[in-house]
């Protein structure tokens, strides 16, 4: 505790495992790490004072398309005449994917990245599927892309897992899609090469940023490939994402291909482990969760892209009352604030069994017992699913944090047994004032550096991108 290279964090009230709790500072190693949690009279170390404030574990956002931040607003009218569906907005965004350069990917991203500092993040997933150049072509570095993705989420001040796609085909028995040659990789040796360089690439990146593999689904991959990547995945043992089971359409491929759903596959080929997180997972039954549940595997929801794209209600009562560990993600970003897809969570319960307080088992009781469910679906869970080394305040996990001012209107009153409560159901990103990832402040009073300067430049390449 006599390490002058320590420095103490010290709030009002301080998040642990038994709920807020005063008197305490979150201790931080100059390397990044949470020393320990020690009673202010003890403290040897400089101080930084956070009075009026409450300290969180940052939040993890599991799952992530920063690119397509240059979407958002632009896609809330009918394209078809014949209505609008989860099909048409993909239409959309291929086409503006199909236009991104390196320059505006890595202006979109920081856009994306700087949005989620601001609101408390502090690790990202990125499934990144955009990998070669206009026309289709290779870059010269064929990771080029996702090295400027990285990038701009180290240049915000995030950490970040990159989940490099894997993206073979258009569908089963689907002629070629040529708004997918950007995401192309037709042979897994050669995906897996470009994924073990990336991956050698990052670990020089101390923690801020690492590889996972993503094989986009069971539609744009077929089983002998999924096979080789969660082989490879497993050896080296880098966390596995995977979209499943957003839309019915999917479901009925892949049984025609396989004659089971996309789950029942992957558990009879033994492809279900701890590693292993399914992004989306709407439509899904009761046996596909055990399964799930059964293999140690995840699920990422992400209910404010979901409920925008029109996919189906989450089955978030069924994912509680089985056990299965949910994480969020913000996914299109057409709104960047975790806990409002963590209460969504509940909401969806709610409106389905037209009951209150659904995600929480018979014999929890307490006034947070709820709220700190929600609250580890947009922490821990997340850093488990992603693998990042946080999520919790406890030594040795990187110090990532946020703190809330408890004057903000949104949650102005709070009793220190009431604050999770309503953090996770009220909390308005006007409160979140320091935003912190390794022990380094990446937003002061809710300001981050760099951001008149990331808005203008978005705003420049929107105005750039979608000029009639
Ligand atoms: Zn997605």
């Amino acid at each position: 505790l006599n390490d002058s290279t320590n420095t103490a964090w010290l709030p009002d009230l301080l998040y642990t495992e038994r709920g807020f709790v005063s008197g305490v500072a979150l201790v931080t190693e100059a390397s990044g790490a949470i020393a320990s949690l020690v009673p202010e009279p003890e403290l040897e170390c400089p101080v930084i004072p956070l009075p009026g404030r409450a300290l969180l574990p940052g939040l993890v956002n599991a799952h992530s398309h920063a690119f397509q931040r240059v979407l958002r607003g632009l896609t809330e009218y009918r394209a078809d005449a014949t209505g609008d569906s989860f099909w048409t907005w993909r239409d959309l965004m291929y086409a503006v994917a199909a236009r991104l350069s390196p320059d505006d990917l890595y202006a979109a991203s920081r856009m994306a990245f700087l949005e989620m500092a601001l609101s408390g993040i502090t690790a990202v997933g990125e499934f990144h599927y955009l990998h070669h150049a206009l026309d289709g072509a290779c870059y010269e570095d064929p990771n080029q892309l996702a090295r400027i993705v990285t990038q701009a989420a180290n240049d915000v001040g995030l950490r970040i897992a990159l989940l490099r796609v894997a993206y073979a085909r258009a569908g089963f028995q689907t002629p070629p899609d040529p708004h997918q040659i950007r995401f192309l990789e037709t042979d897994p040796d050669v995906f897996l090469e470009r994924l073990d360089q990336l991956r050698t690439t990052l670990a020089v990146a101390g923690g801020m940023a690492w590889v996972g593999a993503a094989p986009h689904s069971v539609r744009a991959v077929p089983l002998a490939y999924l096979k080789e990547v969660f082989s490879f995945a497993n050896e080296q043992h880098l966390p596995i994402h995977m979209h499943v089971a957003e839309q019915p359409a999917e479901i009925a491929d892949c049984t025609t291909e396989y004659g089971r759903s996309p789950i029942s596959l992957l558990h009879s080929e033994g492809l279900l482990s701890d590693r292993f997180t399914a992004v989306h997972l709407i439509h899904v039954n009761r046996e596909d969760v055990r399964l799930l549940v059964d293999g140690g595997a995840a699920v990422c929801a992400c209910p404010t892209t979901e409920r925008n794209l029109g996919d189906g209600p989450l089955p978030a009562e069924l994912f509680f009352r089985e056990g299965l560990s949910v994480c969020l993600g913000s996914d299109s970003h057409i709104q960047i604030d975790l806990l409002e897809d963590a209460r969504e969570l509940e909401y969806l319960a709610r409106l389905d069994t037209r009951k209150r307080v659904v995600l929480v088992p018979d014999g929890e009781v307490g006034p947070a017992a709820l709220a700190s469910k929600l609250f580890a679906a947009a922490t821990a869970n997340g850093a488990r699913s992603i693998d990042a080394n946080s999520g919790a305040l406890q030594p040795g996990l990187a110090a990532d944090f946020f703190t809330v001012d408890l004057s903000d209107p949104s949650i102005a009153g709070a009793s220190p047994e009431s604050l999770l409560v309503n953090i996770v159901f009220s909390l308005a990103r006007s409160a979140i004032r320091d935003v912190v990832v390794s022990g380094r402040r990446i937003v002061t009073d809710g300001h981050h550096n760099a951001q008149e300067e990331i808005c203008q430049a978005f705003a420049l390449l929107q105005r750039r991108l979608w000029a009639t």
